[in-house]
């Protein structure tokens, strides 16, 4: 190579290095009415040439360096490009004519609607399905109940999506116990967002959205049971007269669990205590069945299955939150203290859904260690889980629990003042129920 041709290449090669190392802003355009072009070479040295290169056709746009723009009438072109770029992007006039909802006081709501020592922040007791989605994104009294069990359900899809590439839940019977307790922690945190978003309609969707709430809860505790009577179950009790009838008897559960807890909402506004208690027991009950085989390897620690150190903490942690859980849903603290300063932030049913969540992690870690440490034992000594007894008892509580939300619904839903021929009364004469 001559030595001209070793400067071109060298030139071109610094030329190549320029152009990555300052970055060129292309595309204001010169447009019709400007004719001139910026010019730039070696050494940044930029020259305006009002008419143009000398020779070879104009080029539609120029070239030239971002912080150039700034200097010489750039800033008027950068205006003018910001102005195109806005109108381009404007929203259609209605979408930027949304509304949020408006809220109100605890005084201008119906009964059904109100909670304990909440005061503000209430959403309009026949909102639309419109605003009642528009309202997750506004912050009222409900906001936070919403998000605090819309987001958990992702995490625990990523967990079972995470579990489904590592485990076989197709062709490994061994697992479909955990397949069950992963679909049903899936689906209980997004019924209940659900049930929270949708639950100021009118007062009968406000019943049947909760309706659906306490149906999800109760078939977790079946999905607990089912997970817990294959994988936690102490040594002294496989085989046992409790083993074999454990998930039966706990499909029994979440029938009597559904039953009591939609019939609680009917006694709400007459008896508020008893309306409570049937519902906190309806829960507990399904709560401690379930807790049986874990509290049995904990402090019994029976034929010797003593829980393992990597299981140990998981279960002890989910054992206090579900008991921190129990205790924010019966006691409404913190808002029973200082009734109105908790609305938004920070009451009960919030802090309710967070450790139910945080207790439901632990209680899934804990079963995924069981479930792994035992595996040798439990498939040589146990029965090995069957389709009819894991898939097939969930699907027919589905329908079940269905079933029993269905019973409830019904009179709700032909309720003279909302019956199809009939016309629709106003707001004030169904607000009092
Ligand atoms: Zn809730």
């Amino acid at each position: 190579m001559s030595m001209q041709g070793s400067v071109l290449a060298v030139g071109k090669y610094l030329a190549c290095l320029e152009f990555m190392l300052f970055p060129v802003w292309r595309g204001i355009g010169v447009g019709a009415g400007v004719r001139g072009v910026w010019s730039h070479g070696w050494g940044r040295s930029l020259q305006w040439e009002p008419d143009g290169p000398a020779q070879g056709p104009r080029m539609p746009v120029v070239d030239y360096p971002v912080w150039v723009v700034l200097c010489r009438g750039g800033r008027a072109r950068l205006w003018e490009a910001c102005q195109r770029g806005r109108d381009v992007i404007r929203l259609p006039a209605d979408m930027l004519s949304i509304k949020l909802p408006q809220l109100f006081d605890i005084h201008q709501i119906p009964k059904v609607f109100r909670e304990e020592s909440i005061t503000s922040g209430y959403r309009h007791p026949q909102s639309s399905a419109l605003d009642c989605v528009l309202s997750s994104f506004q912050m009222n009294n409900e906001t936070v109940n919403i998000w605090t069990h819309f987001l958990p359900t992702w995490y625990f899809l990523w967990r079972l999506c995470v579990l489904g590439s590592t485990m076989n839940f197709l062709s490994d019977s061994y697992t479909w116990p955990l397949l069950v307790h992963m679909l049903l922690i899936c689906v209980y945190p997004f019924t209940s967002c659900c049930a929270h978003t949708f639950s100021t309609m009118s007062p009968e969707s406000r019943h049947i959205c909760y309706f659906f709430d306490y149906g999800a809860l109760s078939l977790y505790s079946l999905g607990c049971a089912i997970s817990y009577g294959y994988y936690v179950m102490p040594e002294c009790l496989v085989n046992s007269w409790l083993h074999q009838h454990f998930v039966l008897i706990a499909l029994g559960n979440t029938l009597f669990c559904t039953s009591m807890s939609c019939y609680s909402r009917f006694l709400e506004l007459q008896f508020p205590q008893r309306s409570k208690a049937l519902r906190t027991g309806a829960f507990v009950l399904p709560f401690i069945f379930d807790t049986v085989p874990l509290f049995y390897r904990i402090i019994l620690c029976c034929g010797g299955s003593c829980v393992t150190s990597d299981a140990f903490s998981s279960h002890c942690y989910h054992l206090l939150f579900a008991l921190l859980t129990c205790f924010l849903f019966t006691a409404n603290f913190p808002e029973r203290l200082a009734p109105g300063r908790f609305d938004y932030f920070g009451h009960s049913h919030q802090l309710f859904h967070v450790s139910a969540v945080v207790g439901t992690h632990f209680q899934m870690e804990a079963v995924i260690a069981d479930m792994t440490s035992r595996r040798t034992w439990l498939l040589a000594h146990g029965a090995m889980p069957s389709f009819l007894g894991t898939i097939g008892v969930l699907v027919a509580s589905l329908v079940l629990n269905l079933g029993i939300i269905g019973i409830f619904s019904a009179p709700l839903l032909w309720k003279p003042c909302h019956g199809p021929n009939q016309p629709r009364t106003s707001k004030s004469e169904c607000k009092e129920q």
